[in-house]
């Protein structure tokens, strides 16, 4: 079969204040038909990786469109969005006629002016290549389903696993419908129902780690084809912002529509019911640092998760709330990573490693940085082909890097700092002990990351704590200046 493959993919936090161009793509993945050096980098990037995995391993041909990337920021201009999803339809209409289209899309993408951009892409892809071809799309569960991306008939996987571990089950399960529509020639049914609730639900324990299970054992109920949890992304002031439960079932018959229907609404119930207790605590950075001191067992590090200025959901990854408060305890062993600094880097990399220079670290791009930090610094590291082991053990770029030790004179009494050019979350220990910075041996780690980075740090920590400093992605979602979510909505809203 010819399967087009394509990918745009954007986490739009509409309270960021970065604004997202196609330059931004260009920055992290931008991939198009027939480009070599791009080519790479697109078959590293998660789901699109997973994707083009699955149709190798069927022995199908992918006819690879455009595939691109940016790092979580603010709103697309209308301009730069539709002329990335008109570059998507033209790269598809020039592929002639596809056994089936296969999408790798985010699901809070939002531009200028679209509100939808995935439910609206993919009404166009389904205009293009007509009614009886199958299309699918792999989707993040931080999306905000849509009635239009039902309604364009695709067929919506998302990942079901936070952190985001499960691409590779879900490119498998995505395409496996996709045959099973092709040879049968029968489309699915699909119902959704909201669950109006927000916020940051991880997986890897707890009562959502038992909701999982609960999903994939209601896709073992007869006639039931696929069932996904979408927790929605709350940073994004839309009327589509919210958590929602997905359910594909085989359109065969009334009395199994129903069915699933009921089991939709069923799990929508269950999911809101947990709203009280899915999400993890998040501590006041005081807190968060007396707790870390508090469990420090001598061995191995408590790791912190400054969630409020993770890249990975639109938040500027240069704040300095918890720099600050850590240097300002004389907190020894520590390492903090990344602060997204090009300026500082490329001061440091002129300086060399073993230079011990004065130097302004952080607080650059906004209010929500806080101020910047004037530090001595002395230079550990310099590198510019670091990369650190991302979601489903794809390799991610660090870009130019810079290991700094900002107080004391050896490991035991410093804090050894992170800054880098290329704005990302911190996803696994690499990102430290590629510029030499042993992380297990530290006593405290703080991480630019909401849960991405448990993956590769749970196997090292003492404990995992969750800070909520000041930041674009404060989990206080009541004081956030909603003008277009649909009410009410809980924690926005008190809800019985
Ligand atoms: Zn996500």
């Amino acid at each position: 079969m010819r399967i087009f493959l394509a990918a745009l993919v954007h986490e739009t936090n509409t309270f960021s204040p970065l604004p997202t161009t196609i330059a931004s793509f260009e920055e992290l993945v931008l991939h198009r038909p027939g480009q070599a050096h791009t080519l790479d980098r697109a078959r590293r990037s998660a789901g699109y990786a997973e994707a083009w995995a699955q149709i190798q391993a069927r022995g199908h041909e992918a006819i690879e469109g455009l595939c691109a990337y940016a790092q979580p920021s603010g709103p697309l201009s209308r301009r730069d969005y539709e002329a990335l999803r008109d570059e998507l339809l033209a790269d598809l209409q020039a592929t002639g006629p596809v056994d089936q289209v296969v999408l790798v899309l985010h699901g809070a993408m939002v531009a200028d002016g679209v509100w939808d951009c995935e439910g609206a892409l993919l009404t166009r892809v389904r205009r293009v290549v007509g009614p009886g071809v199958p299309v699918g799309a792999l989707l993040d569960l931080h999306g905000n389903l849509s009635p239009d991306m039902l309604g364009s008939g695709a067929v919506l996987v998302a990942c079901k696993e936070y952190p985001h571990t499960d691409y590779a089950e879900r490119a498998r399960e995505l395409l496996d419908l996709l045959a099973r529509q092709s040879r049968t020639g029968r489309a699915h049914g699909a119902v959704m129902h909201r669950a109006p609730l927000l916020g940051i639900f991880g997986t890897t324990a707890g009562p959502m780690k038992d909701f999982v299970v609960r999903l994939k054992a209601a896709e073992q109920q007869p006639g039931i084809l696929s069932v996904s949890a979408f927790h929605g992304f709350p940073w994004s002031d839309t009327p589509h912002t919210s958590a929602a439960l997905l359910v594909l079932y085989e359109a065969d018959d009334a009395v199994l529509a129903q069915r699933a229907q009921a089991l939709c609404a069923e799990l929508a119930g269950a999911f809101f019911d947990l709203r009280e207790t899915a999400s993890a605590p998040r501590l006041a950075p005081d807190a968060a640092l007396d707790a870390a001191v508090a469990a420090m067992d001598g061995s191995r590090p408590v790791v912190i998760a400054d969630g409020a200025d993770n890249p990975g959901g639109g938040a500027a990854c240069d704040s300095t709330f918890l720099l600050r408060a850590v240097l300002e305890r004389g907190l020894r062993g520590v390492a903090l990573g990344m602060l997204w600094d090009p300026q500082a880097v490329a001061i440091a990399m002129a300086a060399g490693v073993g230079a011990r220079l004065a130097l302004r670290i952080g607080g650059k791009v906004g209010p929500l940085s806080g101020d910047p930090l004037d530090v001595v610094a002395e230079v550990l590291a310099v590198r510019s082909d670091a990369q650190q082991t991302g979601l489903g053990g794809l390799k991610d770029d660090l870009g130019q890097a810079v290991a700094l030790r900002v107080a004391g004179s050896n490991a035991d009494d410093g804090v050894d700092v992170v800054l880098n050019t290329t704005r990302q979350q911190v996803f696994s220990p690499d990102c430290f002990t590629a510029l030499g910075i042993a992380v297990a041996a530290k006593r405290l780690v703080v991480v630019k990351s909401t849960q991405h980075f448990r993956a590769g740090f749970d196997p090292i920590a003492a404990a995992v704590l969750y800070c909520d400093a000041p930041g674009s992605l404060n989990g206080n979602l009541a004081a956030l200046p909603y003008r277009h979510l649909v009410r009410p909505i809980w924690p926005v809203d008190a809800m019985p």
